[in-house]
């Protein structure tokens, strides 16, 4: 290595801590348990540069958060994420001995008292920096006299502040209905941005339950339909029990509905629950019937489905069980997703003012 690389490194590094300092964040380096922090006075209002920072990410883009590794929970029982589906989840990454962070806890329990009851959910992870802030004790006392009601939780090992790739004191993340991150801040400051972000995705939420409140009562059949394999057989073509109750997949473009325009309604085939409306279904280009939205989110269950070495989502028919197909995170507005449907699952009926 020649000296003026070694010199562009040093810059490199110098620059960053002064980053860092400018935003009002302390730097923890990467390595190990033994973090070397500084915890550096700073203006509020500075911005790490970076596209992944203050910016509202698009649905589209946002990449699903990881879920929180195990740790102590003091001001709530163990929570996931998986479970918190539905909510604006903010989680903030802080330790009590960093007063970088500690100079954000006002805007937090104002946020938390604000809009707790219209759906947002805050999480601290502790993810300590010496070694007294990995004693439980010290963190209950601490999350006791600094007046925090939302959950806490301990991350002595650095597991979730490893898989969220966090590099400093404190961040703050928020995760849209769908548990994916839309929008990053790393320090102090920025407190009227991040709370509008917040108000977004809230508002978001809103647009959502309010499409699928169009869906006309009692359109969802709440009894569950259990039958044999035997008389599944005896119901459904081959191809609808191959795709129903053995998880099958037709080819793509070869199903009855992929290129349907029509305006109706999409039944289950097996038991007649309505499961989706033309007016969500678009072209995907996958040779599937693709939808962005369930007529209603009870229609539906999903399901891990790890078969073929990749996780997936399996969507079935709530009533009876049948196997649909799958949903992935990539599709379009409102909701940026995409069930991927077997036309051999559904059965079509137009819609009688269309006729
Ligand atoms: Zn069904």
């Amino acid at each position: 290595m020649n000296y003026k690389v070694l010199l562009l490194a040093s810059t490199v590094i110098v620059s960053a801590g002064l980053i860092y300092a400018l935003a009002g964040a302390s730097k923890r380096s990467g390595a190990g348990n033994a973090p070397s922090a500084t915890a550096t006075a700073g203006e509020s209002g500075a911005d790490v540069p970076g596209d992944a920072t203050d910016v509202l990410i698009s649905a589209r883009r946002a990449r699903r958060a990881p879920e929180l590794a195990a740790g102590d929970w003091i001001n709530s029982e163990a929570m996931t994420l998986a479970s918190l589906k539905g909510k604006v989840v903010l989680v903030d990454f802080w330790t009590f001995g960093c007063y970088n962070c500690r100079n954000t806890l006002p805007a937090l329990k104002r946020w938390d008292a604000s809009y707790r009851g219209q759906g947002l959910t805050i999480i601290g992870v502790h993810s300590p920096e010496f070694d007294r802030e990995k004693v439980l004790a010290n963190v209950q006392r601490e999350v006791r006299s600094l007046g925090i009601n939302y959950p806490v939780v301990t991350d002595n090992e650095y597991e979730t502040w490893n898989a969220f790739d966090i590099h400093a004191w404190p961040t703050v993340i928020l995760l849209d209905k769908q548990g994916r991150i839309r929008w990053t801040h790393i320090g102090e400051g920025m407190y009227t941005e991040t709370e509008n972000a917040i108000k977004k995705l809230l508002a978001e939420e809103s647009e959502q339950t309010k499409t699928t409140a169009r869906v006309p009562k009692g359109i969802v059949m709440t009894d569950k339909i259990e039958k044999t394999d035997e008389e599944w057989r005896k119901e459904l073509t081959p191809e609808q029990y191959y795709v129903t109750r053995e998880k099958g997949t037709e080819r793509a473009f070869t199903g009855a509905y992929w290129d349907n325009h029509e305006q109706g309604i999409y039944y289950c085939v097996a038991c007649g629950q309505a499961l989706f409306g033309s007016d969500t279904k678009y072209e995907s280009g996958t040779g599937w019937p693709s939808f962005y939205q369930p007529l209603a989110a009870e229609s539906v269950e999903t399901e891990t489905d790890d078969t073929l070495g990749v996780r997936r989502t399996e969507v079935k028919c709530h009533r009876c069980g049948a196997h649909l197909g799958h949903v992935f995170e990539d599709g379009p507005r409102p909701t940026g997703l995409r069930y991927c449907m077997n036309s051999a699952a559904l059965k079509f009926v137009k819609d009688e003012e269309s006729k």
